[in-house]
């Protein structure tokens, strides 16, 4: 069994949004696709994975290095024992051979499309959900139960737009959701607190509302917020400042008491090791929001995992940012914590496939082989983009 093709293409997000700090307007995702010489049905089964929503594509890292690394590997290299299946940690370390340590940046969103499109791959010749095979893998019991999932955005609004904070939350709670994230820090402190009264309207209870600063805050600021909300009881304070200021985090998690959520733009093992050691994270309390398709994909995701239970915290203290079906296939299978979820943005990525059971703050994978992205009809252009 070998890797015949691996095929990149670069998807534009559809959606004119912006949170606190960057707009989506440009962004895009790189999908990938692992076609095998397995033939089934008259069609090799071809394995699909993209690296992840609010950053860019990676055709140029992909095309340069990752790809003809893969070309040159001996194909009995990056199978597992059985030689049934590939093995997606040869193919991580296949794809970083030369690679120095350290710099984990759009690389590790290279390789991580790649990767992911491993597992789907993998899921596909065993003929599973990709949950199914990722539990076994890691010699877990397959689950049959949801995941929990909320609703994320809460973006500004300018006067005049003719929509509010209130519609768009609302809009979520008719269509299932229970939990909702909404963007701070774009405004000033004041403006902001209205908005999370805003929220809270439909919410009902800060335990159903997160807010997200998509780290902007220098301390000050950070510190401001931590004062002014800490008695709405909000589900989570998260991503406060740069993803890379550890003392922020920890010094902000000495004055507030409740759960602080980080983690989302960090792209490697080593960086959430220093966020466990340094960032002052609480276990039973805070929420780690890695995402494996923008660092390296699962092989290095579950490795963080590991590393979070050698650290004290429980897999379910982890929530991996964005809200799209590989991650829910990564939830269920690992038994983390739940998934989020961008109602009608970030398509042809984001949300669930209809074959997904959404509602009551839950959702369920398919029983789709793989990451089940075929299910999903807003990628159906982009899939048939990548065939021969
Ligand atoms: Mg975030």
């Amino acid at each position: 069994m070998r890797i015949v093709d691996i095929r990149e293409v670069s998807v534009p997000l559809e959606g004119n949004i912006a949170n606190a700090v960057v707009s989506f307007a440009e962004h895009d995702v790189s999908l990938v696709a692992v076609e095998s010489d397995v033939i089934r049905n008259g069609r090799p089964v071809t394995g699909y994975g993209f690296d992840s929503i609010g950053r860019f594509a990676q055709g140029g890292i992909l095309r340069a290095r990752i790809i003809p690394r893969l070309r040159a590997a001996d194909p009995a290299s990056l199978l597992d024992e059985s030689g049934l299946r590939f093995d997606p940690g040869k193919v991580y370390a296949a794809a970083m051979r030369n690679e120095k340590p350290g710099g984990h940046g759009d690389r590790a969103a290279a390789v991580g499309a790649l990767e992911l499109a491993i597992w789907d791959l993998n899921a596909k010749l065993a003929d599973v959900p990709a949950h199914v095979l990722i539990a076994r893998h890691f010699g877990r019991a397959p689950q049959s139960q949801s995941a929990d999932v909320y609703a994320a955005g809460g973006y500004y609004y300018p006067p005049g737009s003719g929509r509010t904070l209130r519609d768009e939350f609302a809009a979520y709670r008719d269509m299932g959701f229970t939990g909702f994230k909404m963007k701070i820090g774009g405004a000033s402190l004041a403006r902001d607190l209205e908005r999370i009264e805003e929220a809270l309207g439909v919410a009902g209870s800060g335990a159903g509302l997160a807010v997200d600063a998509n780290g902007r805050f220098g301390l000050d600021t950070a510190l401001a917020y931590a004062e002014a909300i800490k008695g709405y009881g909000l589900r989570w304070y998260e991503e406060i400042g740069d993803p890379l200021d550890f003392d922020l985090n920890r010094r902000v998690a000495e004055v507030y008491d409740g759960p602080i959520a980080t983690g989302e733009n960090l792209f490697s093992l080593a960086d959430a090791v220093n966020l466990a050691r340094y960032g002052g994270m609480r276990p039973g309390r805070d929420i780690f929001q890695m995402d494996a398709g923008l660092s390296y994909g699962l092989t290095e995701y579950a490795r963080m995992i590991d590393m979070l239970e050698a650290n004290g915290f429980d897999r379910r203290s982890a929530h991996p940012h964005g809200g799209h079906l590989i991650n829910l296939h990564i939830v269920v299978g690992l038994e983390l914590g739940g998934c989020e979820a961008y109602p009608g943005v970030f398509q042809p990525f984001g949300g669930y496939a209809p074959s997904c059971a959404l509602g009551g703050g839950q959702v369920r994978p398919s029983d789709a082989p793989g990451f089940g992205l075929e299910e999903k009809p807003e990628l159906r252009n982009a899939i048939a983009r990548l065939a021969n």
